[in-house]
């Protein structure tokens, strides 16, 4: 009799476990393909535009001008113009703010790059566009140039049609090239790092300064990405 009642409420625990296992499972499942897939419900490809640097982190300098404020001008127009071909963008900066207020081996700047990957991976981002500009010792050096993961064939198709069309704006030999950043290699996303030009350069400094030129570079990049997503 007891072993009796005991095989009864085994069946009923099981019977009970598999409405509940079940249950979940069909909850989840479809908010788990959710999570993987890298296009939002309506099937617009997640785009996350990273203005590279920002607050306490002014990135290049040259006199008055700061890297920081000319990457979100521009980050900004693309993500106007993304938005308008229909692709669903997240920045990971709007303001001239810290992203973070905590060191990964002792250094904000790179505690800072762990938050801008990190979110990539969080919104299942397609791609992840980071801009920058560069600055150099020898001011001569000039015009814009993008970099992949050298071992990211869709980041260096990217990475080329970007640098096709930023070529357009701010005529240079310069090529898209792979990088050894830590954004490239911390990210699981098409990741591509692009420097618009030379601070340290007197004509790319004043093209990147001007709204006209910030909205050409802004469309060359959409135009870059639209050609291959
Ligand atoms: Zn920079």
């Amino acid at each position: 009799m007891l072993i009796f009642i005991c095989k009864r409420k085994i069946k009923y625990i099981l019977i009970l476990t598999i409405f509940i296992v079940g249950g979940f499972l069909t909850q989840m499942g479809p908010l788990y393909y959710q999570q993987i897939k890298t296009v939002t419900a309506s099937g617009k490809i997640i785009i996350v535009i990273d203005a590279g640097h920002g607050g306490r982190d002014p990135g290049a300098v040259a006199g008055d001008v700061y890297e920081k404020n000319i990457n979100l001008d521009i980050a900004k127009r693309l993500e106007k113009l993304l938005k308008q071909k229909g692709y669903r963008v997240i920045m990971t900066r709007t303001k001239d703010v810290n992203l973070v207020n905590w060191k990964d081996n002792g250094s904000y700047q790179r505690a800072s790059l762990w938050q801008r990957a990190q979110l990539s991976k969080e919104k299942n981002a397609k791609l992840l566009i980071s801009i920058h500009c560069n600055s150099d010792r020898n001011k001569v050096f000039y015009g814009p140039q993008t970099f992949y993961h050298p071992q990211s064939n869709s980041g260096k198709r990217l990475a080329q049609s970007i640098q096709e069309e930023l070529i357009q704006v701010r005529d240079t030999r310069r090529q898209a090239i792979p990088g050894d950043y830590y954004l490239l290699n911390n990210t699981s996303c098409i990741t591509v790092i692009v420097e618009l030009g030379y601070l340290s350069n007197v004509k790319d400094r004043s093209m990147l300064c001007l709204p006209d030129y910030q909205q050409k570079f802004a469309q060359a990049i959409t135009r870059g990405i639209s050609k291959v997503n």
